[in-house]
């Protein structure tokens, strides 16, 4: 049994609904926009300093996720404060390959 939570969508900011994996180190949210995604807690912190743009490039991106695929959002080890959206990994993923 998940503990649904509630809080505004980090990427296109409506409601919507998420339960912690990983340990609590990162949220995994069900969004009308965006469909289904993870994101680390540091990424969704992240995200908040970096004006709407870049969460709503995002959100396109999640929002073309197939039912069976969920995107993951991390912050990237390759920091580079020229292209700060690089700070951001990015990727789609099968359902079936992720701890949900
Ligand atoms: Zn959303």
């Amino acid at each position: 049994m998940q503990d649904i939570k509630y809080q505004l969508c980090p990427l296109c900011r409506t409601d919507a609904k998420f339960y912690f994996v990983d340990y609590e180190n990162r949220k995994y949210f069900d969004c009308e926009n965006c469909k289904r995604y993870q994101i680390s807690i540091g990424a969704e912190r992240y995200l908040t300093t970096v004006g709407s743009e870049i969460p709503l490039e995002i959100s396109k991106f999640s929002s073309q996720s197939e039912d069976d695929e969920a995107v993951v959002i991390l912050l990237s080890s390759v920091a580079s404060t020229e292209y700060p959206q690089e700070k951001i990994s990015i990727t789609r993923a099968k359902k079936s390959e992720l701890k949900l």
